[in-house]
């Protein structure tokens, strides 16, 4: 008889939940989890971090306050790194308490130390001590998540040259930063980076960033961060990083030369699969890391499940939470209808963006009409109590059912609103719904109402040509 039931190989969103769902079903259950790693990813370098510093410098900077209290507003002149810090590690710590706290409560072991497989329902666990454990399980569910992806020509040093993990080991808050990639996680930094004052230049080889949102959302986006002395370099690539006694010296292949303090590579991420010997367990990984899986995140092997990021897109932490569950309930043979299709996509930017559903882009390209209701923050008492005079909502409404096919809401709260637009979406509603609900006032959620009333004046004014 194996030692375990379930064993989850990573104690980020995806293993964590996978683990608790299966001890819910009477499993027993072992994480395994390298020291000083328990929340994974998503708790110790991702996620919660880089949420949190967020909050620090919205409330340090006291930039959305400017609007009230004029440009000069500041809570604190001159921002330091333990500033940030003490925040950081605060949300962490307490954080890593709630999950120890949830995995013990439902009598999930935890081993700590690197895990590698010995056979298919066999891994063996060394610490950092040089121990090694034999542990078995009739199922394993990998979750072991990814790390920034390095390219070889660069020459990281943890200080001026550095990943996205490196921003949480700075040392001090750097005047001059030059963000290599324009991905979410490169322009989330340097969106925060340029509220601190630091001036930032963001090189993408693409001509666009984020081409997945709406169009008019990511330039108004781009015109804000423009605002915050943010320089734009699209079509561009870094040739070289050159390492120079006050910084770096970024060399495009254009010839342009960029100096700044540090550089930020954000080149995507790596599958945390070559210490795993896979082949052990007649398992592969591709190029990137990333392990195949079928729709119920059953590899190749089907008593070995992989979930969260190391399984590729979209690579969040919702997400990944509920490919978790999902694989932990078809592991214990009590499988689940499988993830909804509607997935929000949360972009923690200053300001920030969400959005559910299809773009205007996407719908025009399949050829399916639309519609399309907006609100902005600036016409809504709550805007303008908040000192938001920028923000939007923007529906995309069926013309023939008056359904939502999508939603998109750029500024304060964006990540939080858009679950309204999700739940009348997920349940099949239309604008009417919208339209005649009452909100509360004054609130930003009353952004729905006049989106959907606007929307649907659109529609009547088309009807009436139509007549
Ligand atoms: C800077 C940044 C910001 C982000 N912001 C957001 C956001 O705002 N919203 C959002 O939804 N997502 C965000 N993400 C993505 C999110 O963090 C990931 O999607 C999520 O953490 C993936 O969860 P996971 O379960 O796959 O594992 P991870 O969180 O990646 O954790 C995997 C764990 O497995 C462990 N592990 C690896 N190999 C082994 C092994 N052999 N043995 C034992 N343990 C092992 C690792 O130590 C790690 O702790 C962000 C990511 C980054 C980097």
């Amino acid at each position: 008889m194996a030692d375990f039931d379930i064993a989850v190989i990573g104690s980020g969103p995806g293993g964590q939940k996978a683990a608790i769902a299966a001890a819910k079903l009477e499993k027993r259950v072992v994480v395994i989890e390298r020291r000083n790693m328990i929340g994974g990813v998503c708790i110790n370098t991702g996620t919660i971090p880089s949420k949190t510093l967020r909050e620090a410098v919205l409330y340090l900077t006291g930039l959305n306050q400017r609007e009230m209290y004029g440009q000069s507003y500041r809570v604190k002149d001159e921002i330091t790194v333990g500033d940030l810090g003490i925040r950081t590690q605060h949300v962490i710590g307490r954080e890593i308490d709630v999950i120890r706290s949830q995995l013990s409560r439902n009598h999930v072991a935890v081993v700590t130390g690197t895990a590698t497989f010995a056979g298919p329902n066999t891994l063996d666990v060394h610490d950092e001590q040089g121990r090694d454990v034999k542990v078995s399980a009739e199922k394993i569910i990998i979750a072991t998540g990814t790390r920034p992806a390095r390219p070889e020509s660069v020459e990281f040093d943890e200080q001026t040259i550095i990943d996205s993990d490196g921003i949480l080991h700075l040392q001090a808050v750097p005047e001059s930063l030059v963000v290599v990639g324009a991905g979410v996680i490169g322009i989330e930094y340097a969106s925060m980076f340029a509220a601190l004052g630091t001036k930032v230049t963001v090189v993408e080889r693409r001509e666009r960033m984020l081409d997945f949102c709406d169009l008019e959302i990511v330039e108004a986006l781009k015109y804000h961060l423009r605002d915050l002395a943010v320089t734009f370099r699209f079509g561009e690539s870094v040739a070289a990083v050159e390492r120079r006694p006050r910084g770096a010296l970024a060399l495009l292949e254009s010839g342009k030369k960029i100096p700044a303090q540090t550089v930020m590579y954000s080149a995507g991420r790596q599958g945390m699969t070559d210490e795993l010997c896979l082949d052990l367990a007649g398992l592969a990984a591709d190029s990137r890391g990333r392990i195949p899986v079928d729709d119920h995140y059953r590899t190749a092997v089907p008593h070995i499940y992989a979930v969260g990021d190391v399984i590729g897109f979209p690579s969040l932490a919702a997400t990944s939470m509920e490919q978790g569950r999902i694989a932990a309930h078809h592991a214990c043979e009590e499988p689940l209808p499988g993830i909804h299709h509607l997935q929000p996509i949360g972009i923690y930017t200053i300001p920030e963006i969400s959005f559910i559903g299809r773009t205007e882009d996407e719908l025009t390209k399949s050829q399916v009409p639309f519609e399309v209701g907006i609100s902005r923050y600036r016409e809504l008492a709550r805007g303008q109590i908040i000192g938001d005079t920028y923000g939007m909502l923007k529906l995309l409404v069926s013309p023939e059912d008056r359904s939502l096919l999508g939603v998109h809401v750029f500024g304060t709260g964006a990540t939080e609103l858009l679950h309204i637009g999700q739940a009348v979406m997920g349940c099949g509603g239309t604008i009417d719904y919208l339209v005649d609900a009452v909100f509360n006032y004054p609130t930003l959620a009353e952004s729905y109402k006049v989106a959907a009333l606007d929307a649907m004046n659109k529609l009547r004014r088309v009807a009436r040509f139509e007549l």
